[in-house]
This record gives structure tokens, sequence and C-alpha cells, in this order.
């Protein structure tokens, strides 16, 4: 992210011989070689500039991940077929049987059901903490723990992770950080806090325009190496590499993020200020009164606000349910999980993308049965598209 005058752009770019402003398309899945000898040399380590085979790397998918990885002030970074995809693969790379991972116990319902359901089988266990308890975690570290887990904001009730202090007890444990910052692109630069792994769900704010799933993983060199390793890497041998049509479209998106990003979180900010003023219970990390406002405030890039995302609470789940296809009706957006779309969505966790998560563990984290999660949308007239809002509410009689 940070601009290095002293790097010339040529060594940058590794595209333009016709002139083109975006870089072509990799349209192979493999790549010839002029000798037999450099054939062999790139099995057994990686050749600047020669590439073998697309799932290992194509020049569109390195020239995305060297995008990333300057995003996320990483030193290096590869691109996945989803963010579960490169959550498998960090898994994966880091854990073997009998190995532990202490995870948020409020994350994304896909994630929470592969620690909690599908790890297990292979012997590895998930211990799920609040991860807001640093007390809890040092305690909840032994000497099998490989992985600490999640998410920068949480989903969906927007916890915030003390990335900094989460680190620490990281380091002292010799464990490594993985932090999931799909909701909180620009906002948070994990990795400057002392995450060793950071992911993202391309599928959400990075690509934006909901037309395709990605993920990526960024981390240093030596941990991008491992998992293309071709004899025991995990992206490598499991597979979950992105298409390199994506990869293009991809990254013409991520050029925009960082003005995609002001107008969701200032959307949001909207949103969440009319819902608190009409008396609703919502969740929104811009409140100062929210538990990890100051926080947040503490560890957050400058200009890019509080993000997209805000819930609230109609405390019955019949309500919320016609609230939100009455919302549909009304235009304010679809009735649709993800986010990060140029529209609004909204969903109810409970029912949908935390449905995973069991009834008695919802509850005790306060993931209530009405909750209806908003992505905002970069909407041009906020307070007209809150007005839509607001009838809805009152011809159901919440407010
Ligand atoms: N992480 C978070 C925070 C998510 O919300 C999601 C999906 O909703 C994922 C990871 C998984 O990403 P994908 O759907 O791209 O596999």
């Amino acid at each position: 992210m940070k601009f290095d005058p002293s790097v010339k752009i040529h060594d940058y770019l590794v595209f333009g011989e016709f002139g083109d402003v975006n870089p072509s398309i990799t349209d192979s899945s493999t790549f010839t070689f002029l000798s037999t000898d450099k054939m062999k040399e790139m099995f057994e380590h990686e050749i600047e500039g020669c590439f073998l085979y697309s799932r290992h790397w194509n020049p569109i998918n390195k020239y995305l991940s060297g995008a990333l990885a300057r995003f996320e002030d990483t030193e290096s970074a590869q691109v996945a077929a989803s963010g579960m995809g490169a959550i498998n693969c960090v898994v994966m790379q880091i854990c073997s049987t009998g190995d532990e991972i202490i995870s948020s116990h409020t994350i994304y319902g896909g994630t929470y059901a592969l620690f909690k359901n599908f790890l297990p089988r292979f012997g590895i266990n998930v211990k799920f903490i609040d991860m807001t308890d640093l007390g809890a975690l040092k305690k909840a570290v032994t000497k099998k723990t490989k992985m600490i887990y999640c998410e920068t904001i949480s989903n969906p009730l927007l916890e915030i992770a003390d990335i900094h202090a989460i680190s620490k007890i990281a380091k002292e444990n010799n464990v490594k950080l993985v932090i999931d910052n799909t909701f909180a692109p620009m906002i948070v630069s994990p990795k400057r806090l002392g995450a060793d792994v950071v992911i993202h769900s391309m599928t959400k704010y990075i690509n934006g325009t909901s037309d395709c799933v990605a993920g990526c993983i960024c981390s240093d060199n030596d941990f991008i190496a491992s998992i293309n390793d071709v004899n025991s890497g995990a992206s490598m041998l499991l597979g979950a590499v992105l298409d390199s049509f994506r990869a293009a479209s991809i990254l013409k998106n991520l050029h925009s993020l960082h003005l995609r990003m002001q107008k969701h979180s200032k959307n949001a900010a909207y949103f969440a200020e009319q819902f608190k003023k009409l008396g609703l219970p919502t969740y929104y990390p811009g409140f100062t009164e929210h538990k990890q406002h100051k926080l947040l405030k503490s560890i957050m890039n400058e200009g890019f606000g509080f993000g997209g995302m805000v819930a609230v609470d109609i405390k019955d789940e019949d309500k919320a349910n016609k609230f939100m296809m009455m919302m549909q009706d009304e235009r304010v957006g679809y009735l649709a999980v993800s986010l990060g779309y140029f529209k609004t969505l909204f969903s109810s966790p409970s029912h949908s993308t935390s449905s995973e998560i069991p009834e008695e563990q919802q509850a005790k984290i306060g993931l209530g049965k009405g909750l209806v999660r908003f992505s905002v949308g970069l909407d041009n007239n906020i307070e007209e598209s809150f007005g839509r809002v607001e009838k809805c509410l009152k011809k159901l009689s919440i407010i």
C-alpha cells in the first residue's frame, strides 16, 4: 500500500509488451520450456518469470497476488478459488493430526462448520472461545496449539479482534495467528498488527460485484512458497486455484476498492444512526458505545470509516422475515446472503450464514433469531433509501 519512489515501474510490470494497460489474461493451463534442464530446475524450485502449470502459478494469478500482497502489506500472497478454499489451504498447511486450533466463537458459519464438524475427522481439534477475552485465550493455549484464528470484524455480530494483543500471545507460544479480514479491507491491515497470515473471501468487498467466488492468502515469502511447494504445498496439492479469467476481472475491481469502502462505510454509518434514532437495538462498530469502538479506532487506517456492515435486532423472527421481504419489494436491496455488493443485501444470519452454529451457541453469543444483517450498498441517495426502510418498519408496526 505504501508508495516506494525508489521502485521503478519496470520492477512491477510483467506485461505491457503490446501497450495493454491491463495485464493479459492467462489462457493456458501449461507453459512451454525451451530446455529440459529448465523444466527439471522448475520442479526443484521456482524460477522468477518462469511458469510451470496453472495450478501452481500463472502470470495473471501472480499479478493479482502481487497486488494483494502490496495491499495487505505482506511479502507475498496467493489467490484461491474461494474464501473457504483459502481457509482450508492455510489450515492444511499449518495443522496435522493431533494439533489444535483456537478459534473465536463468532466467525462465519461455514468456517465454524469446517472447524467443528470436518477437521475433527482428520484429528484436528478446534477450541472455540470468546476472542475478546484475552485471559481465556491464554488459558486455552496448549503445546498442541498450532493456530489462533479469528475475524477482524466478526460475522455477524461485528466484534473487533484486538489483533495486536492476540499476536503477542501467539508469538509467545510460537503459534501462527491467522486473521480473516473479509469484513475490513482497507480499514484494518492485520499484518501490521502482528498477524502471520491474512485471508480474504474476495467474493465480498475486494471483488465487489457478486459475480464470482474467490479467496486469497497474504503472508510472508516462506509461507506462500510452502503452500505452493510441488511436493508438500496445500495450494498446489489440494488444488483450489483461482481461474485466470476471474483473476483478471478481480484485479480490475481491486483498483476501486478504496473508493467503494469509503462509500459503503458512509452509507452504513447513516443506516446505523437512523436505526438507533428509531430505538432499534443496532450493532455497528462506529458507535462510541460499541464495546470495541475505541480499540477499532486505535487500529484502523484513517479515511475508510467503520465498514459497510450493520445488524439490527428486530427481536421477533416472523417480523424480521416480513421486514426483509417487504424491503426487497420496496427495492431497498436484495434478500440475499453475502456482502460487499454495490446494492444493499440483507439476510437473517440465524437462518442463513450462521445457521451452522447450534441454537444454544447462537443464544450464548447473543445472535438472536430476529437479527437482520445489512451489507449497505453504494446508493447515491442513502437518505431516500432509508426512507423506504422506515416505511417497511412502520407498515409492520416494528416502530
Ligand atoms: N470468511 C467470511 C468472513 C465470510 O463471510 C465468508 C463467506 O460468507 C467466507 C470466509 C467464505 O468465503 P467464500 O464464500 O468465498 O468461500
